[in-house]
C-alpha cells in the first residue's frame, strides 16, 4: 500500500487502539476514516472501565451498611425463585467493595 497523497510506501503503525497502515510523512489515508467508528467505540469502553475503577457503583442506591467495609450504600439484587422451590431471595451488594449479603425476610 502506498500513501494516497505522496506515494510513499506505508508503514504499519501500532497503537493502543489498533494497527493500521500510515504514511511516514503523516498524511491521512482515506481508508483510515472508515475505521473511525470502532475507535470511538473503544474510547467509550475505556471510559466505562474508568468509572468502575473509581469505585462508585451507580446501582448502589439502597441504604445498607456493608459488614465488611462499612460503606453505606448497596445494590439490591433479586434472585428469582423460578430456579428453586424457595421464595425470591434478595441480596445487598456493597457499592464499594462488592461484598454481597443475603437478606432474610427483610423485604417482601
Ligand atoms: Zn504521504
Ligand atoms: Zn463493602
Amino acid at each position: 500500500m502506498f500513501c494516497a497523497s505522496c506515494g510513499t510506501l506505508l508503514r504499519l503503525q501500532k497503537t493502543p487502539y489498533g494497527k493500521w497502515m500510515s504514511c511516514p510523512n503523516g498524511h491521512t489515508q482515506p481508508t483510515l476514516q472508515q475505521e473511525q467508528p470502532s475507535f470511538t467505540e473503544k474510547n467509550q469502553h475505556q471510559a466505562k472501565t474508568v468509572q468502575v475503577a473509581d469505585g462508585e457503583n451507580i446501582l448502589a442506591v439502597h441504604d445498607h451498611v456493608c459488614k465488611r467495609c462499612g460503606y453505606g450504600k448497596a445494590e439490591l439484587i433479586e434472585i428469582s425463585a423460578a430456579y428453586s422451590d424457595e421464595d425470591n431471595n434478595y441480596r445487598m451488594k456493597c457499592g464499594k467493595c462488592g461484598f454481597t449479603e443475603r437478606l432474610e425476610g427483610k423485604i417482601k
